[in-house]
């Protein structure tokens, strides 16, 4: 336990999955004057340095955010000199259509970093934070267990000056969410992004899942996951599929897979960098998603798998239901 630190994976191809259709979620949800209750089980630390020797070690926003810039704003140089000078305009009208998720993904990285130069990442609580409104009184609710990352969350997210619109809490995330469900606007999206460190995590998002939906139906739930051969991992997405019927909700399912890396062996072997070989594909499951995200993210994940595809196994799914 606490070994886990998402520093090492900020700006992976994993978050570009999961913060591309957080994004794209909220912004569907942030369209009705309704306040919304956002709560993120598992937030991590919420903003990350691509510079540090965290993000260096695992170098894996290499293969994420910097290679997602380089294809779509290519006026940034390449990802190996760690640097990116995205451009603000969308380079066509076609690009504008058909990769919006993409763009507005992009758009709020490029907002961390106005001097155009890739540094800062930021997690999903920042991510959220953006998309919060002040006027319709939408609140932010942060739960972070590691010691020290919970310290470095409550901090970032003092810069904030938020005020009670944000709360951290450093408690178990999937206990601690019970107590805002339902909330008091009736609108909530909920973003559950366990490490799986534990292999009993897998039980606990389904637990969670089947709880959340007892307390509160019409909340919508986000969950990400690792694909990986593992039993749990695999049926994670047919659990949550099912308790969705179950509660006859609507679903979607999003996978990305951007496949072995085929650099040569002796090139990846660098001391002390232990996960080079590491994770090659993560899926999103929402339950009541945004009826739009769809044809949202149908573009958008091939947009990702053009720029993050690496080799064999590379792909992506989409899949709705409900
Ligand atoms: N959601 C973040 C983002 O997208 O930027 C990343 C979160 S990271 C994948 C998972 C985090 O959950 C880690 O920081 C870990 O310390 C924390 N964690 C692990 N078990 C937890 C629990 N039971 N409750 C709350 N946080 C937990």
């Amino acid at each position: 336990m606490f070994s886990y630190r998402h520093a090492f994976h900020a700006g992976n191809h994993a978050d570009v999955l999961k913060h591309t259709t957080l994004i794209a979620t909220l912004q569907y949800l942030t369209q009705k004057d309704a306040g919304l209750t956002l709560i993120d089980t598992h937030a991590g630390a919420g903003l990350y340095r691509l510079d540090s020797d965290f993000s260096e070690t695992g170098g894996e926003a290499r293969d994420g955010i910097f290679k997602l810039m380089t294809d779509q704003r290519p006026a940034s140089p390449d990802a190996s000199n760690k640097t990116a000078r995205p451009s603000t305009e969308r380079s066509d009208s076609a690009m504008k259509v058909d990769t919006s998720a993409i763009q507005d993904y992009l758009d709020l990285i490029t907002g961390f970093n106005p001097d155009g130069r890739l540094r800062v990442y930021p997690g999903s609580p920042f991510v959220m934070h953006s998309l919060l409104r002040t006027e319709a009184r939408d609140k932010l609710k942060l739960f972070e267990l590691h010691p020290t990352d919970s310290k470095v969350l409550a901090a970032n997210v003092a810069q904030l000056e938020a005020g009670r619109q944000i709360a951290v809490a450093r408690q178990d995330g999937f206990e601690g969410l019970k107590a805002f469900l339902p909330p008091p606007n009736r609108r909530a999206l909920v973003l559950i992004d366990p490490s799986y460190e534990l292999k009993s995590d897998y039980a606990q998002v389904s637990a969670c899942i089947q709880d959340c939906l007892k307390r509160f139906a019409t909340g919508t739930y986000m969950v990400w996951y690792p694909v990986i051969p593992r039993p749990e991992a695999h049926d994670l997405p047919r659990r949550l599929k099912t308790l969705a019927n179950q509660a006859k909700r609507p679903w979607l399912h999003a996978t990305l897979a951007i496949g072995a890396d085929e650099t040569p062996p002796a090139a990846l072997a660098v001391p002390g960098e232990p996960r080079r070989h590491g994770l090659r594909a993560s899926g999103v499951f929402l339950i009541n998603p945004p009826h739009t995200l769809k044809a949202a993210l149908e573009p958008a994940l091939a947009t990702m798998l053009k720029a993050l595809g690496r080799g064999p196994g590379k792909g992506t799914s989409l899949e709705t239901g409900g």
